[in-house]
């Protein structure tokens, strides 16, 4: 029997991952990887600001769900398949072992992504999975007897029983256009995991200022999330926004990134409890001047700045503030309305949401329902998830039981 021709389209962490399962569970097929730039794992390399978060120190199938805005409730069952315990042992036993930081987010020990490379690199060439760099797949048409043909860009073709799509994010029409010409419908794509551009000068003026926890909601949506926040140059960041913009990826969109957002800069404390604070400052500081005694733990350039916009003047001593004043004051704390106008990239990482809607998957496989032969994995499926090995992860389990799905007889 002639053996099995597997061609993987894309040369990132899911196709890696996918093409080794697959030349490990079957040593006697031909799988090839078939990537358009001139190098591979681009992704892996530049992830994590270059220490790549792995994965995460989450074990349970359903609490690692609730990390993904996009296709969390298919992931428990995938999860139960190939989680990030299967992770950490895979990299182990190819000597590349995983630590794990007091946030749960997990790195190679080496602290650099080029380990990650170079493992999944020598666990290809090992598994006798072949590269072809600058191999871009233009189209893939399906023959009657059932293989592919895949066009190679810059001229060449080629035949395979089984094809992986595994070209990162869809926001590209043209890798949009490989599944759809195979039947598929895509979910439009839409950037995840951005920053937010607000205008207000205060905000700006304190670039640099993280603070945690601040709760961040934006108004008559269910958007809200707590968290640590960083004021940038251009507005806000760090993990409580990001996790909005991830939630909110669609929402946000269609609202063309222009819209209000609350801040509770002090989420621990309801309204009154801040009044009643601020009553007793009144009495036991009455001459100090308010912007003196900032309310902890709010850093004083923060709590300074929040003053002015309440209109509190820099000479007021907390005997003289007004009870309206004290009002705004509270509202500021716990109710700053800012105006976002637009996102910017969070450099440390993005996806796109959308892709190949999951309804049109066989899970237990990753192959496709409409197209036999066919399979996806990684971030071209409509699956994403938040900052902190969340998305590896996926790309991981879906590339895993994918490799397994195309292994198993033809
Ligand atoms: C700056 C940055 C940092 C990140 N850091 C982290 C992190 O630390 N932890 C984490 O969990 N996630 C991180 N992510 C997200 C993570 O990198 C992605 O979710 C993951 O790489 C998706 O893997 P993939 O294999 O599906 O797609 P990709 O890594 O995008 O790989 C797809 C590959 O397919 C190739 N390709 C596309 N079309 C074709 C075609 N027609 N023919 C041939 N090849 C094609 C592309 O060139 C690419 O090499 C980061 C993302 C960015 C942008």
């Amino acid at each position: 029997m002639n053996s099995k021709r597997i061609a993987i389209v894309g040369g990132g962490a899911a196709g890696f991952f996918a093409a080794i399962t697959a030349a490990e569970a079957d040593p006697s097929a031909d799988v090839v990887i078939f990537e358009k730039r001139s190098d591979c794992l681009a992704k892996v390399r530049v992830s994590g600001g270059g220490r790549c978060n792995v994965t995460h120190a989450c074990f349970t199938p359903r609490e690692l769900s609730l990390h993904y805005p996009r296709g969390g409730r298919v992931l428990i069952g995938l999860f139960g398949v190939f989680q990030p315990r299967d992770t950490i042992e895979w990299f182990a036993a190819r000597g590349t072992p995983l630590k794990t930081e007091n946030d749960g987010r997990m790195f190679p020990i080496t602290d650099s992504s080029g380990t990650i490379v170079d493992c999944l690199m020598r666990s290809a060439r090992e598994a006798g999975v072949q590269t072809r760099f600058n191999a871009g797949v233009a189209s893939i048409a399906k023959r009657p007897k059932g293989e592919f043909l895949l066009t190679i860009t810059g001229g060449g073709e080629t035949v395979a029983d089984r094809v992986l799509l595994a070209t990162g994010g869809c926001g590209s029409g043209a890798q949009s256009a490989l599944a759809e010409s195979l039947g598929h419908a895509l979910e439009p794509p839409a950037p995840s995991l951005f920053t937010f551009n607000i205008e207000s000068s205060w905000l700006r003026s304190l670039s640099g200022i993280s603070v945690e926890p601040v709760e961040a909601s934006v108004p008559g949506t269910r958007l809200r999330e707590r968290g640590a926040a960083l004021i940038t140059h251009w507005g806000l960041s760090g993990p409580v926004i990001l996790r909005l913009s991830a939630w909110g990826a669609r929402l946000l969109r269609e609202r063309d990134y222009r819209f209000t957002l609350l801040v509770n800069w002090l989420p621990g404390r309801s309204a009154d409890d801040l009044a009643r604070e601020l009553s007793a400052q009144r009495e036991q500081q009455a001459a100090r001047l308010v912007i003196n005694s900032p309310v902890a733990p709010l850093p004083s350039r923060l709590w300074e700045a929040l003053a002015a916009e309440a209109g509190i003047a820099r000479d007021t001593r907390w005997a003289a503030l007004s009870k309206s004043g004290q009002h705004r004051l509270v509202q500021q704390l716990s109710r700053s309305e800012l105006t976002v106008s637009g996102k910017s990239v969070n450099k440390e990482e993005f996806v796109t949401c959308g892709g190949v809607a999951l309804a049109e998957v066989n899970l237990k496989t990753m192959e496709s329902r409409i197209c036999p032969g066919l399979f996806f994995a990684g971030e071209f499926l409509d699956i994403d998830g938040l900052t902190g090995g969340f998305n590896f992860q996926a790309a991981w389990t879906t590339g895993w039981i994918a490799g397994k799905g195309m292994a198993a007889g033809c």
